[in-house]
């Protein structure tokens, strides 16, 4: 199977990258490992994305980047995991957890970020079992409980805001002693004291409970004091990390390991274009990566008809 381009990634980076680059004329094969809507599936509700003054739940958006992908007659998708890019502009083979290969001219990127661990001891046997990060996912089994949350940046408080309508307390773990996140999140975490109990310059430094979290020791990093503090549940929102261990080795990446781009979206490889929260840039939210995948569709539509001439 051969196309003009393929995509992959279905969150709001490549839906918006698939519209365009269909709309253009191009012959488009788009590949997601999951379902359609990336990160926005995890979030309870968007208050940020204009046209929706009351907001919109995250799910009820991907539903509806889901029905608009289903307009697009031409387009050719997969359910599947892409394990391996190689080639070069006019001739790359993008390779498919299946075994298959889709030979395209050009490589659109759109495969988002994914959630960073703590880092704390028995993290990975507890997960599933108290620990969690998705809020939307398992808020709902911690109903009535008492939980900690970690993190200090949009994601954490976002979600504590949406966890504190389900349980009874949210201990909010942060490192720092001021948040990242937005003050209107702030201002509103602030003004429920008796249900939300801040631990600044603090960190989770011990996850406790036999089968499932039954309690997490914070530690203060100025005082070093230390506190042991009853949690059925333990939502982790300490930032996210690109993965792009199935492109080539020569892509230019940041220290981090984002896609590093010019402004449109060309990455070091030509032919190899990257939108959305995979690319090293300062704001990862949906509206950014429908404008990244908007860019990168135009240019590698440019980039095919100069491949044409
Ligand atoms: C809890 C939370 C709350 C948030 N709240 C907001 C908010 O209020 N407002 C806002 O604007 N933004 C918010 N964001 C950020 C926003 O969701 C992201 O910036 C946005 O989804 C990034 O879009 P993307 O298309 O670049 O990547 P993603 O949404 O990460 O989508 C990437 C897609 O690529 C797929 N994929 C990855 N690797 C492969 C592979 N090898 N093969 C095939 N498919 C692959 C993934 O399955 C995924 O579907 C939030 C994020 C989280 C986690």
């Amino acid at each position: 199977m051969s196309v003009d381009s393929v995509i992959i990634g279905e969150g709001p980076a490549g839906v918006t990258a698939a519209l365009y680059l269909t709309r253009s004329g191009a012959s488009v094969h788009l590949v997601e490992q999951m379902t359609t809507g990336g990160q926005i599936l995890q979030t309870a509700a968007l208050e940020n994305y204009p046209g929706y003054p009351k907001g919109i739940k995250g799910y009820e958006l991907a539903d509806l980047f889901a029905a608009h992908l289903e307009g697009l007659d031409s387009l050719e998708r997969s359910t599947q995991t892409v394990v391996g890019v190689s080639g070069k502009a006019g001739a790359f083979t993008v390779t498919l957890k299946n075994g298959k290969t889709i030979d395209a001219k050009t490589v659109l990127v759109c495969t988002g970020a994914k959630h960073r661990m703590l880092g704390v001891d028995r993290e990975k046997e507890l997960t599933g079992h108290g620990v969690s990060y998705c809020a939307l996912c398992d808020g709902n089994f911690f109903r009535g409980k008492s939980i900690a949350v970690v993190g200090g940046g949009n994601a954490a408080l976002e979600e504590s805001l949406y966890l504190a309508n389900i349980v009874d307390t949210i201990h909010l773990v942060h490192r720092r002693n001021e948040f990242r996140a937005r003050k209107v999140y702030q201002d509103r975490l602030k003004a429920m004291p008796e249900k939300v109990i801040f631990h600044l310059d603090s960190c989770v430094e011990a996850l406790h409970g036999k089968e499932n979290l039954e309690g997490i020791t914070v530690r203060n990093i100025k005082t070093s004091a230390t506190q042991d503090i009853a949690v059925e549940a333990l939502f982790v929102y300490v930032g996210f990390e690109p993965v792009t261990s199935f492109l080539p080795q020569e892509l230019e990446r940041d220290p981090a390991g984002f896609i590093i781009t010019d402004v449109e979206m060309r990455t070091s490889i030509p032919g190899i274009f990257a939108a959305g929260d995979i690319r090293s840039k300062l704001c990862r939210q949906v509206i950014t990566a429908a404008g990244d995948g908007a860019t990168a569709a135009q240019a590698a539509f440019v980039f095919l008809e100069q491949l044409h001439e």
